[in-house]
């Protein structure tokens, strides 16, 4: 059996040697490997990985890779917890990505302090091909988002930027650059090695291979853990220990993805059946409400932080995420109308794809998925 992504302690470079994790590289052309593989981006859109890999490539030099390790989901901690378990794995995806776009400098682009100390230590261990580097950041929800990455490592403000241009046409310091999810990285370094077949021999035909989750909420053991897509929600949670309590509700993605009833309790988790659910995978974090605790309640607090949250750039984020922050607070103090539910409705269908980035989607998404789950709760 292949060695896996997850392991319970931090792994040096001796450790990662004595592992065997650096066998050679198994491929000639690692982006059409990983695109084989069926690899997606883990930095919340799931975009097939290669696509973004050969638009880089394609474009004249010189060229710049980015780990992204900005992690801005609250409640997600898989980018921190690999950054500070596997760091080599994730410099090596770095430099094998640069290889395979034909980039001349890379960075690593990160928030905490116990990430900068391990990737500090991690390259103190290795002489790159490469000029590697280290690129801290403030965090905030958007600073992760690629073209904010590129804008921050550019001299900039960490805040998105409208397209055009994309990142891979124009990025750090106006050249084509490739922002990829640590995660992502790790998973196209591992693919390098044990290859596209051995890749999706988990997973699904669709969703293929593993992906690091963060399980939080009325769960045993919460924390980080690998596994493969197609579990079910519940078959997730067994993973951590189970359930402590029957669940009231999934919030998906970090809180990204919205709410989902306890329906779903049965629901695989893979990029399609979660998305034909209403909701949205992102990163990889699922809490699950306690019994008891009201959605509505739930869905007031996190919109609130949601209209808090945004960077503040276009109109409709602005006014959007603060009506949906003030109709899931009228909804809970019980003096919501029949417009505000109107409303909520309609927001959930329009407002996503209108910001500059993917923020307004995630609110958007509660008002969509609250709604639809729980439109028989009583205001
Ligand atoms: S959509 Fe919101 S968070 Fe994104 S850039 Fe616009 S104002 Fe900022």
């Amino acid at each position: 059996m292949e060695p896996r992504l997850f392991t319970r302690e931090p792994m040096d470079l001796a450790a990662e040697l004595a592992a065997g994790t650096y066998g050679p590289v198994t491929c000639g052309d690692l982006i059409a490997e990983i695109e084989a593989a069926g690899l997606r981006g883990r930095g919340g859109a799931g975009f097939p990985a290669h696509i973004k890999w050969r638009a880089v490539a394609a474009n004249p030099g010189p060229r710049v890779v980015v780990a992204n390790g900005e992690e801005g989901e609250p409640v997600s901690h898989k980018d921190r917890w690999l950054l500070t378990h596997r760091p080599h794995l994730v410099l090596d995806g770095l430099l094998l990505a640069a290889q395979a776009v034909g980039a001349d400098r890379a960075v690593v682009y990160l928030s905490h302090s116990d990430t900068v100390t391990a990737i500090g230590a991690a390259l103190a261990e290795r002489a790159p091909a490469v000029r590697v580097d280290v690129h801290v950041v403030e965090p905030t929800y958007v600073a992760g988002e690629e073209s904010a990455a590129c804008r921050s490592i550019s001299g900039g403000p960490a805040l998105p930027q409208a397209r055009p241009p994309r990142v891979c046409d124009q990025g750090v310091d106006g050249h084509p650059t490739l922002v990829s999810n640590v995660e992502t990285l790790a998973h196209a370094a591992w693919i390098a090695r044990h290859g596209a077949a051995a890749y999706r021999r988990r997973g699904t035909p669709e969703s293929p291979g593993t992906t690091l989750v963060t399980l939080t909420g009325a769960v045993a053991e919460p924390g980080v853990y690998e596994v493969p897509f197609g579990l079910t929600l519940t078959e997730l949670f067994d993973v951590a220990g189970g359930f402590t309590c029957d669940p009231a509700g999934f919030v998906m993605g970090g809180w990204f993805g919205g709410l989902l009833g306890p329906r779903h309790a049965n629901l695989r988790v893979t990029y399609e059946d979660v998305r034909a659910a209403g909701s949205g995978l992102g990163c990889g974090a699922v809490t699950a409400l306690a019994a008891g605790q009201e959605p509505l309640a739930v869905a007031a607090d996190i919109t609130a932080w949601y209209a808090e949250e945004s960077a503040r750039q276009c109109g409709v984020c602005v006014r959007g995420t603060a009506a949906i922050r003030d109709a899931f607070a009228a909804l809970r103090s019980g003096t919501a109308s029949g417009k505000d539910r109107a409303d909520l409705a309609r927001w959930g269908e329009t407002l996503p794809g209108r910001g500059a980035c993917a923020f307004l989607d995630g609110a958007a998404g509660w008002a969509r998925t609250v709604l639809t789950e729980f439109g028989g709760v009583t205001t």
